[in-house]
């Protein structure tokens, strides 16, 4: 990374008034943790974002997916730039669904509330950001523009659809951003760039059932998912560590004196490596096949049907560490007096890592646990170092004539 900035003075007193604004931060971050967002149904919280983004001056769009975007262009001309924008991405929904009670409360510096931190504090940073954007001195010194973009669906069965609608949008525009930050949850340390890629698949046997005794030789759907189980997780042992494999439900059968005419098994697949992932996934297709092929085999004509349905599927990707990117992201944490440390997730950034964009996800301050349970809590102490941290970063790399190495 080249900066055209030789003094980061200018900065100094910026940051210190973001660090003096702890307790408003917090507040906006529980107020947006106290508007609902389950994942397919953010638009509320997003109404909430949008309208403090226009109060704070910005021009704010939504796309076709929900996102909610607004871009911020260089007030001075770029040198030597191709004009790129840099994208900072925080994801709008929450794992609960609507009947979750959002209810706070506090204990000393803990905040306890469902979404507190995945991603109330992601998002309260983004308001932080859309004020720093605004200033006349961070816009003048800019080198390329940045696009704020807050994402529906990615958690769960979202499955990084928001993330995945601004990339195919700007894939088709031909404006392809020079990197990506997703900015996601508490820390002040991490830096996520492995993008863990999963499929999940329901994998459903079906057959035409009857009398467990006068119908022996009728297919059964439950002695398929039987089979397909061991034969998946002797397959799993053979994956470790580079791939992971898990069946997680199962169900099956309707009677107990009968032969089942259903069964089905859930399928959970993880790795860092693209390739290994499909290959783990043809794999376990085949072992599918198997199965309902040996189940079949004493009555051919009544043999087991069955399919495999998407649940999820989220790509993989990764950067190094000597990647300028992560390299810039470790210097804004030691910056602040933190020592950096890698991490792989799921987060937004999978989808610009596995379409060769660098991506990175890092926290917002403060620290947390138990994100996705209705026990979630976030504890504001020392959150200004992680503020400051991302402050230090975005406005690095927005104003870095070079991102690349
Ligand atoms: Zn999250």
């Amino acid at each position: 990374m080249t900066t055209t900035d030789s003094g980061k003075n200018w900065l100094t007193p910026l940051l210190a008034s973001w660090r003096a604004q702890r307790a408003w931060i917090l507040e906006q971050q529980i107020a947006i943790a106290r508007v609902a967002a389950p994942t397919g149904n953010e638009s509320e919280r997003a109404a909430l974002l949008q309208q403090d983004w226009r109060n704070c001056g910005h021009h704010v769009t939504s796309d076709g997916a929900g996102n909610v975007i607004a871009r911020v262009d260089p007030t001075a001309t770029p040198h030597r730039t191709d004009g790129r924008p840099l994208v900072c991405l925080a994801h709008l929904d929450t794992v609960f669904d609507a009947a979750e009670p959002l209810a706070v409360r506090q204990d000393g510096t803990r905040t306890y509330c469902p979404g507190i931190g995945d991603n109330g504090r992601g998002l309260a940073a983004m308001s932080v950001l859309a004020r720093i954007l605004r200033q006349p001195d961070v816009r003048a010194r800019l080198q390329r523009p940045i696009e704020l973009v807050l994402t529906v669906g990615e958690e769960g069965e979202g499955n990084l659809r928001g993330a995945t609608q601004w990339f195919d949008d700007a894939s088709a525009r031909g404006a392809m951003p020079v990197a990506a930050v997703a900015i996601d949850g508490p820390g002040d340390r991490t830096i996520v760039h492995h993008a863990v890629g999963s499929r999940r698949w329901r994998i459903a046997f079906t057959g035409v059932g009857g009398h467990s005794w006068a119908n022996a030789t009728t297919p059964n759907p439950v002695h398929a998912a039987g089979a397909c189980i061991a034969a998946i997780a002797r397959l799993a042992d053979a994956s470790r560590p580079y791939g992971v494999i898990a069946v997680t439900r199962m169900h099956g059968g309707e009677h107990l004196t009968g032969v089942p005419t259903h069964a089905w098994i859930d399928v959970d697949l993880r790795s860092l490596d693209p390739e290994r992932l499909r290959t783990m996934a043809g794999e376990v297709e085949r072992i599918v096949r198997r199965a309902a092929l040996d189940a079949s085999q004493h009555t051919p004509a009544q043999a087991l049907r069955y399919t495999i349905t998407t649940l999820g599927d989220r790509p993989a990707g990764m950067i190094d560490e000597q990647h300028p990117l992560v390299i810039a992201a470790a210097a804004a944490t030691r910056a602040v007096g933190r020592v950096p440390q890698s991490a792989s997730a799921s987060t937004d950034a999978n989808v610009p890592l596995s379409r060769g964009i660098p991506a990175i996800a890092i926290g917002a301050g403060g620290s947390g646990s138990a994100a996705h349970t209705a026990n979630e809590w976030y504890d504001d102490t020392d959150s200004d170092i992680g503020i400051e941290r991302l402050l230090r970063l975005i406005v690095a790399l927005g104003t870095a004539e070079r991102l690349s190495g």
